[in-house]
């Protein structure tokens, strides 16, 4: 069987993009992937994480994970920071990685913003981790959403380079697995920018804990156009709004674009909004009352953690010894 690693950060709440993007691909998947499903925490410290909060949302988007169909016992699922091998393999690739390969990541650039001296060093490597997460286990596949694939190309040529370099056919060449629909899901603020955890507006999001009311809000409040829906995709291109509501509407009801458009074109934003709302609570709050569920007893989140760590740490293993041997780092007496 092919090897999937994917992850999310516990750097906030869970979102329906996490869920239309990621984690609800993650759950299909298991079916013909080994999986490998990790909450990295390593990376949310690259901004300021507080460690209370740090702690509760690294259960909470466990409980995601699962409330989404993530089954603990197919796959492997625990927090990064559990598994010592991420954190090692990201230095040899800090060394493997070029800095000009770094400059041109456009995430970076977002996340840094205009003050990019005062950005995380952490921040600015955080694709070497990345890349460390996934080549810890030599994984084959790696589903991620738009957003990460020019995260997965470095990973690529950081797995090129040091076979390159050290002759030797350590890593494989991983490759993304996108899917169509909700692949991107866009801010209800703002359809250039994407739906984020770290966006500072709650409204830009529907997190997968809120509740009906909240979720209601949000669409009703969601930015639109002036015009009445198209009739055709192609027209869509130029209303970036539009066509965010009713990709999440494809997406959320499991029927194409034209589809929905041949339902709700020519109408008005009022009455397809409504729809919405009915079509997102109906599919969300199934997933937000299993979170909560899950949310009530931390001890059976964290013993599936400190399982998914050991069975990570195996794996992991045998992979991090042919590294060593590779580099050239003396081990100690067996
Ligand atoms: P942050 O703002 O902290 O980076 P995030 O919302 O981007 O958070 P991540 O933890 O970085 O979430 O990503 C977890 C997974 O969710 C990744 O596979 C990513 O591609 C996917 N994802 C994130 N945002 C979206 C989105 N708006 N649409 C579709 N997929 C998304
Ligand atoms: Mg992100």
């Amino acid at each position: 069987k092919n090897r999937i690693f994917s992850g999310a950060q516990p750097s906030g709440s869970m979102h329906l993009g996490n869920y239309l993007g990621a984690f609800r691909n993650w759950a299909k998947l298991q079916d013909d992937y080994e999986c490998i499903y990790c909450v990295v925490d390593l990376h949310a410290i690259t901004v300021w994480q507080d460690p209370q909060e740090l702690i509760r949302q690294t259960r909470e988007a466990a409980a995601a994970y699962i409330a989404s169909g993530v089954d603990p016992k197919r796959s492997v699922l625990f927090n990064q920071s559990q598994v010592a091998a991420h954190g090692e393999l990201a230095w040899v690739f800090n060394c493997v990685a070029r800095i000009g390969w770094l400059n041109r990541m456009t995430q970076f650039k977002d996340k840094a913003g205009k003050n990019r001296e005062k950005a995380s060093a952490g921040l600015f490597v955080y694709p070497n981790l990345m890349a460390a997460d996934i080549l810890a286990y030599k994984a084959s596949h790696v589903p991620v959403g738009e957003d990460q694939k020019q995260h997965l190309e470095l990973t690529r040529d950081i797995a090129m380079k040091f076979n390159n370099d050290y002759g030797r056919e350590v890593f494989p060449l991983v490759e993304p697995v996108i899917q169509k629909e909700g692949a991107r899901i866009m801010s209800l603020r703002d359809g250039s920018k994407k739906m984020s955890k770290s966006d500072p507006s709650d409204a830009s999001r529907l997190n997968l804990t809120d509740d009906a009311d909240s979720i209601a809000r949000k669409i009703r409040k969601a930015k639109t156009d002036p015009h009445p829906l198209p009739d055709s995709v192609a027209d869509l291109a130029e209303r970036p709004e539009a066509n965010n509501l009713l990709g999440i509407y494809a997406a959320l009801s499991d029927q194409s674009l034209e589809k929905t458009l041949a339902e709700f074109g020519g109408t008005d934003f009022a009455p397809f909004k409504k729809a919405l709302v009915d079509l997102a609570v109906a599919k969300l709050s199934p997933i937000t009352q299993e979170m909560s569920r899950l949310m009530n007893d931390p001890a059976e989140i964290d013993a599936i953690l400190s399982e998914g760590a050991d069975r990570a740490a195996a794996l992991a293993l045998p992979v991090m010894e042919e590294v060593r041997e590779t580099v050239g780092f003396l081990g100690r007496r067996a």
